[in-house]
Parts: structure tokens; sequence; C-alpha cells
């Protein structure tokens, strides 16, 4: 009965397929933000991605169950290791990347984990740049460390530190293309060239640029990692992440054993020499996903596939309201440095160009005069922008890092981190700018 339903459906489709128009062009991203992933769904017509809020799916008999779980079958079994609205955001933001395919997680932190666990063995060896968001220097520095990962942390701008740490057990190259609070823009092309000399693959958190304004694939960066909690789902309502893999990346290269040799975790399975292209992936969620659970939610994927849906114009308006504000609070009286890598001062000007010609996101710190009191008194006397810890929101967001993320740190420790007693982080959203810039005006002028 059900097999027959599903020679029905898949009958539907391929004719759907037959009678469609073969486009005869590659579409541009604004189409793909939109289309790529979703087809109308063959069961019901329904337009819009259903949500599969199911734990579970039906097998046709004990044959086919037993095809998918040899891998020799790709099917749905159960949703902690693949459920169908959460592939289409999968597939949708692996398009848009310019990736072979991606695995979704139930937050950026998770991806970001899950791909280390699954790439490295105790022992191993990781560089990375010492602009990294908070979450992933405490992940690196404490949770790997305990599972014997040893480190580096190296000014991302300094290519020679990225070469000198460079060792025989090093397994991975990790950075952000846009990191904080300096706005560091990363050089990926020379990076991901001394990544390739070693056999290491270079990593890219692309969170705070998104697809739209960067591709580090294009640029040879291997594997991409999102928090898609930010810019992507882009309105603060859903936790998720995901690992998007170019897919010719070679782990047979000698130094990734726990890829290319046979895994004990899934009877002797070789995943590179198996799947090829969609080797890492393929480990990533049938052994990494499997085993650690930190799948995506049907509903959070549905609402982050909605969100890619408009990242292009709210990218396009998020760039544009950035780089008029931080113009304006580097003419202001009252501001030290803008950290904003748009303005035409920055010293990663050469490097915007090049990677983010579409502008370098939303997301910077400025320095107000009068330290952490003065700092306090400005949050307090903002109405528009929203005292939390989050940025790529549809709403405006600010944040004092020297009284909430970083308070336990003295003043000497908060410089060498690159903040200043009297820093503030702003992640601008999608209101007029001009609204933006007089709540700005008021704050600053209670800041006194
Ligand atoms: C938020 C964030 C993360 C972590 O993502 P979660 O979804 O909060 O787990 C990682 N990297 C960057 C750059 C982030 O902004």
């Amino acid at each position: 009965m059900l097999a027959e339903k599903r020679r029905q459906y898949a009958a539907m489709n391929d004719q759907a397929s037959k009678t469609r128009p073969t486009i005869p062009r590659p579409q541009g991203f604004s189409t793909r933000a939109i289309h790529a992933g979703a087809r109308p769904d063959p069961t019901t017509g329904a337009r819009a991605q259903p949500i599969y809020q199911t734990t579970s799916f039906v097998f046709e008999d004990s044959e086919s169950a037993a095809a998918y779980f040899n891998l020799q079958e790709y099917g749905n079994t159960y949703s902690r290791i693949m459920n169908p609205t959460v592939a289409a955001f999968e597939e949708r933001l692996a398009n848009l990347e310019g990736g072979a395919g991606s695995v979704a997680f139930a937050s950026g932190l998770a991806a970001q984990a899950a791909l280390f666990v699954t790439i490295l063995e105790p022992g191993d060896h990781v560089i990375a740049s010492s602009a990294l968001y908070g979450g992933t220097v405490t992940q690196l520095k404490h949770l790997f460390r305990k599972l014997s990962v040893e480190l580096t942390f190296v000014n991302p701008d300094d290519i020679n530190a990225w070469k000198a740490a460079a060792k025989p057990n090093t397994k991975a190259f990790f950075a952000e293309t846009i990191g904080n609070p300096g706005g560091n823009v990363l050089d990926i092309e020379a990076v991901a060239a001394v990544a390739h000399e070693v056999g290491a693959p270079l990593i890219i958190d692309n969170t705070f640029a998104t697809a739209f304004l960067c591709r580090p694939f294009e640029f040879g960066a291997d594997v991409v990692v999102y928090s898609a909690t930010k810019f992507i789902g882009g309105h603060g309502t859903s936790l998720g992440g995901a690992v998007v893999d170019k897919g010719n990346f070679n782990w047979s290269n000698g130094r990734f054993p726990v890829i290319a040799n046979a895994s004990p975790a899934y009877h002797g399975l070789k995943f590179h020499e198996t799947f090829g292209t969609y080797g890492l992936l393929m480990k990533l969620r049938t052994e990494t996903l499997r085993d650690l659970g930190a799948a995506l939610s049907p509903f959070n994927a549905f609402l982050l596939a909605l969100g890619v849906e408009t990242l292009p114009l709210r990218m396009k308006q998020h760039v544009a309201n950035a780089q008029q504000i931080a113009d304006w609070l580097a003419k202001h009286p009252r501001v030290g440095r803008v950290s904003y890598p748009g303005l035409a001062a920055s010293p990663y000007a050469p490097l915007v160009a090049k990677y983010l010609p579409k502008g370098p996101g939303a997301i910077f710190c400025f320095d107000l005069q009068g330290g952490r009191e003065a700092g306090v008194r400005f949050i307090a006397a903002l109405e528009l922008f929203s005292h939390l810890a989050n940025v790529g929101d549809a709403k405006s967001l600010v944040i004092h890092p020297a009284t909430t993320t970083h308070r336990q740190l003295s003043d000497t420790e908060l410089a060498a981190a690159g903040i200043g007693p009297g820093t503030i982080r702003l992640s601008i959203g999608l209101e007029d700018s001009g609204d933006l810039i007089a709540d700005l005006e008021q704050a600053l002028e209670a800041s006194r």
C-alpha cells in the first residue's frame, strides 16, 4: 500500500520534471535563495515547505529498511539523522554557498563541535584565529583541550604566524570571514594556501558575512560553518547551525586516517573511498550527528529556510544601514575607534574590496569616551536598540562587553582581547537608518 503510494509520488515528480522547461543558464542568488531545496509538496501540492514534524518514517519493507541502515540507499529513517524539512534547509544553504552539500545542527556551536569531532583525534593540532566568537574560543580552549586537542591561536592578519604555527599533527586551520572586535577581514586565499601546503583544510565560520556577501569556497576554503541563528534566520527566533562542505578536500592524503580508514563506528565503512565528494558529509551525518544527537528541529529548519528567502534583500539593507551609521559614528566627537571594515580609512579596505565587495556585514564595535560608566549610561539610554547577546537580527542590537560578556576581566585583560572599557558592539538591523542615528545620538549625549 505504502510502496504503491511512494511509486505514485515518484511518478508524479518524474512527470513534473519532464514537463518543467530546462533552465538554460545558471540561476541568480536571489532565485536560488527562494527555490533551492524546495519544490511543491508531491503529496499535497503545498507550495510552502511542509514541516515534517515526525520523529520517524515508516519503512516500505525489511529489505529497504536494511538498505537504508547499510547506507546502500539514502532515505529517511529517524529525524535525529535526517528529516525532509531539515533537508530542504540543508540543500538551500549548500546551493547558495556553492558546496557539495551540508549537514544542519541544533546550533552553530553544535555544528562546529561536530565537525571537529569528525576530523580530529586526540593529539591532533588546530590553528585558529585569535579573533573568534567567544563561544568558539571557550569550546576549543576547554572542551577540545580536555579531549587532548592541541591548539594555537594566531593573529589572523599575520600570514607568517599561520605558517609558523603549522606542525606535522596540524589537522585544521580555523577563522572567521569577519572577526570581532577588530573587524578583521581574513585573507582567505593566503591562509588557504598555507593550510593546503600542510595538507590541512581551511574551515571558515561565515556567519557574519553569509554566502550573499562572501563565498569562501571561491577563494580556496574547504569547509564552511554557520551559526544560522544570526543572519540566515534573520529574525532572532531560532537557533540553528550547519556545516557546508565544498567536497573536494583530499581526506585520503595520509593525514586523516579517521576519515580515510575503515570506521569501527560504521561496520568498517571507508567514508572517503566509498562516498568521495560526500565522504565528510556522510560521516558527519551518519556517525557524528547520530552519536551527538544535536539535530536541528523541523520547525526551526522551516523558519531558517524561510529566512533565507529574504537573505539577499536583508543583507543589502543591513550593509547600507551599517555603512551609514559607521560613517556617522566615525565623525562623532564622543566616539573613538570605529572598527567597521567598510570605513574608507579601514586597514582592511583592500581585503573588503576583494572578499566582500557588497559590504562587510553589519556587526562592528566602537569605543565610547568615558569608560565603563559611560557605557552603562549609553546602553540604558538607548530606546530602539535592544540590549542583548545576539547579532544578525532584523532588530538593531547592542551590547557593552566590559559589563556583560567580558565582565570578569580586568581592564588589562580586556585590552589584551582588544576590548576597551567603553567598547560597544552594535548589530545594525533593518529599521530606518535615520531613526537609528537619532537613537544613538541621544544615547551618546546621555552617556556624558
Ligand atoms: C553565534 C555565533 C556562533 C555560535 O552559534 P550558536 O548558534 O549561538 O551556537 C558561532 N560563530 C559566530 C561567529 C557566531 O556569531
